[in-house]
């Protein structure tokens, strides 16, 4: 690299150390030329796609934050913001030489350069998430990335069309966004129609030729306008600044596109500025405008005592022209018009000397808190495009403001309801939303808000959650997802109740002795073996049928063999149907085949009775069943008693009717753990206040069904206890 290709960054430096001295005296300027050296030295013969050496970027960017006033630390960051990235040093180069906050200033802005930001809704989310944590962290960083951005936009013509094309679109979508948030609305507005030009170059040159015939025709009228009010308000001795101003063409063609209009139709790309010294002067102004013409109603707006939450403050009206078409005014002072055009940057031009990474002062964190509110969105959202939908939507579209009771001021997309404030101020309070009220007043819940309303939600702790009719009304994304989330939560948890029911009966069908299997550790094991990370997924597919218990008791036998192991040989010992012949005596036959009649589950020491059956060989009743009675073939009966050697355990149904209470059930449990009665399944129900307890348990004879009966009987509730 030759002298000659110096001179020129060798001159804006100058410029940048003149900018920073006379704004911030202290600064030891030498810094600059400290850091210019630096990434001179570290870019070396490193080109840009244009030809021209690398160098005059970064100097560029800095050239440009030094304008917008910003620090020398900023400065310093923005002139070596692509040396980690592109270059040998490091960040403790950067450390050594400088110090931690331009080091990590630098760092950080590499970060979000090697983030690849692609079409798919995924690695976007995650872009802008890490963007906003940076930003968090220390708000500089974005401003440079901000302007770095906006330089490479300015000479995207060296790239190729694809690439144009990309950049153009991460430009639209994320940092226009970003820079109107902050309120720098120079740098959102030339963003926009740097990408506009490159992503549609027809609808751009159109449009432009468009506006450019426009302001040709009116030169004259704008001319005359100006004056008018300027002589006005020389009448009424107030210094003021009157100019025209347009909107950029992007914001044009977006209001173009909403209202489905036409150019000419658009009569507020156009309006008049009037800048004065403080805001008594704004009011005495809009007081002299609404006299000399006929206000429009409704379209006044006072962003002044309710400014915007990027900080914007302004009077808006709109009035009947000197020509007779509508004609909108802005008034404001010359700090809120420095706040306007260069909003968090504008923020260093009214502090005194350096700001320190960790240094946030109130004013300036109130003035960020809708990044902590995006911050605390991104990591609440249950997909990526949730949170991407709802940013697009919510955080950088038109927007209304209203407040708290406190006085905090709440923005929402414009046309939103009560609900949509409701879940702004927490979900918690937007379920529990039965009603609202505006400026004192019970308002419905589908009210408009509108410009500076008190807004205040009435919440009731029985209620039952969103109604489905709110995704109706509700207008901002975010309250629509939440409600959506509600849903699909308590749906959720519904079906992870029923899985949860129906794997509990599948497994205590299989007996006492295969209770371990209900542990903790055990079911979170079999939970993995089907690739569910908790058991609440598991659960889940259960419950709506995409894993069937067949599959699942398949795989139980794999995992816990030892379990299986040692139940097939008990069952072998304790099934009835095995073990016939040692419990039930049938006279005069031997060696016959029994069951235990699924009817009415005789236990030892009931009164029982054989029936021949034609496949099963006998099965025995209790004396008493029904079913019994009901046979008019006497032959077929056959008399049977109990083996006194028994030692099998049977199944019996208990019927148990209580007065509810809350707590009554551990009570009635307890009898049947007290006698050691292994309890299969149970269930419970609410009929006439009454609660109705299922309970299958297995007892070895009667005589100890006839102490756990006593037992129950004994809790103060219990009004009725039956065998099933
Ligand atoms: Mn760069």
């Amino acid at each position: 690299m030759n002298n000659l290709d110096l001179r020129e960054t060798d001159n804006k430096i100058d410029e940048i150390k003149q900018i920073i001295h006379e704004k911030y005296p202290e600064s030891d300027v030498s810094q600059i030329d400290k850091a210019y050296q630096l990434a001179v030295t570290a870019h070396g013969d490193q080109k840009r796609r244009s030809g021209e050496p690398y160098i005059i970027h970064p100097v560029e960017v800095a050239y440009i934050l030094a304008q917008y006033k910003m620090d020398m630390e900023t400065v310093i960051a923005a002139l070596l913001h692509d040396v980690i990235e592109d270059t040998k040093y490091t960040y403790d180069d950067l450390v050594a030489e400088f110090n931690e906050g331009i080091a990590y200033m630098v760092e950080s802005i590499s970060k979000i350069t090697r983030l690849n930001y692609q079409s798919k809704e995924e690695s976007q989310a995650e872009y802008i998430r890490k963007m906003v944590l940076s930003m968090s962290n220390d708000i500089r960083i974005i401003i440079i990335k901000l302007v770095d951005r906006l330089h490479n936009m300015r000479t995207l013509e060296y790239m190729t069309t694809a690439k144009q094309r990309e950049k153009s679109r991460e430009t639209l979508d994320i940092y226009a966004p970003i820079a109107n948030r902050l309120g720098i609305q120079s740098i959102k507005a030339e963003l926009e129609d740097l990408a506009f030009q490159y992503l549609q170059p027809e609808t751009y040159a159109a449009l432009k030729e468009q506006v450019a015939r426009k302001r040709e025709k009116n030169q004259n009228y704008i001319n005359e306008t100006v004056k008018l009010i300027s002589d006005k308000l020389k009448d009424s001795k107030i210094t003021a600044k009157v100019y025209g101003r347009e909107k950029n063409l992007m914001s044009i063609y977006r209001k173009m596109k909403k209202t489905d209009s036409t150019f000419d139709e658009i009569y507020d790309y156009y309006a008049i500025r009037i800048i004065t010294e403080n805001v008594s002067d704004c009011y005495s102004i809009l007081g002299d405008v609404h006299m000399t013409w006929n206000v429009i109603p409704n379209r006044m707006k006072d962003y002044i005592n309710v400014p915007k939450a990027n900080g914007y403050q302004s009077l808006h009206t709109t009035v009947v022209g000197p020509n007779g078409t509508p004609l909108e005014i802005q008034i404001r002072t010359q700090e809120m018009h420095e706040t306007n055009e260069f909003g968090v940057a504008a923020h260093w031009k009214y502090k005194e000397g350096r700001v320190s990474t960790k240094q946030k002062d109130k004013k300036f964190d109130e003035e960020i808190s809708w990044l902590r509110q995006l911050i605390d969105w991104s990591n609440n959202f249950d997909s990526a495009s949730e949170f991407l939908e709802t940013m697009k939507m919510d955080f950088f579209n038109e927007e209304v403001y209203v407040y708290t009771p406190n006085g905090e001021v709440i923005e929402l997309p414009n046309g939103s309801c009560p609900i949509d404030f409701a879940y702004r101020i927490h979900t918690d309070v937007g379920n529990s939303c039965i009603g609202a009220k505006v400026n004192d007043k019970i308002v419905p819940l589908n009210y408009t808000l509108q410009l500076g309303d008190i807004v205040t939600i009435l919440t009731s702790k029985t209620a039952r959650g969103p109604s489905r009719d709110w995704l109706n009304i509700v207008k901002s994304n975010h309250a629509k997802t939440k409600i959506k989330q509600f849903f699909k939560r308590a749906e959720r948890q519904e079906n992870i109740d029923r899985g949860r029911e129906i794997l509990d009966t599948e497994i205590r069908k299989l007996g006492s002795s295969y209770r371990e299997l209900l542990k903790q550790q055990n079911l979170e094991k079999l939970a993995y073996s089907f690739n569910y990370q908790n058991l609440d997924d598991f659960y889940l597919n259960i419950g709506v049928s995409t894993l069937n218990t067949g599959t699942i008791l398949k795989k139980l036998q794999l995992l816990f063999p030892e379990i299986f192991k040692k139940e097939d040989e008990e069952l072998i010992l304790t099934n009835p149907s095995k073990r016939k012949k040692t419990d039930i005596l049938v006279s005069g036959i031997d060696n016959i085949q029994t069951h235990l009649a699924q009817c009415c589950k005789p236990i030892p020491g009931d009164n029982i009775i054989g029936v021949t059956t034609k496949a099963n060989g006998i099965s025995i009743h209790r004396s008493d069943c029904p079913n019994i009675k009901n046979i008019h073939n006497k032959d077929k009966l056959v008399d049977v008693k109990w083996n006194d050697t028994n030692y099998n355990k049977y199944q019996v149904g208990l019927y148990i009717e209580t007065f509810t209470r809350q707590g009554s059930l551990l009570e009635i449990l307890k009898p049947f753990y007290d006698l050691n009665i292994p309890i299969i399944s149970s269930s419970s129900k609410t009929v006439n206040d009454n609660d109705i307890f299922t309970v299958d348990c297995e007892v070895k004879n009667l005589e100890l069904l006839q102490q756990l009966v006593k037992e129950i009987y004994k809790v103060p509730e219990v009004l009725k206890v039956n065998r099933i």
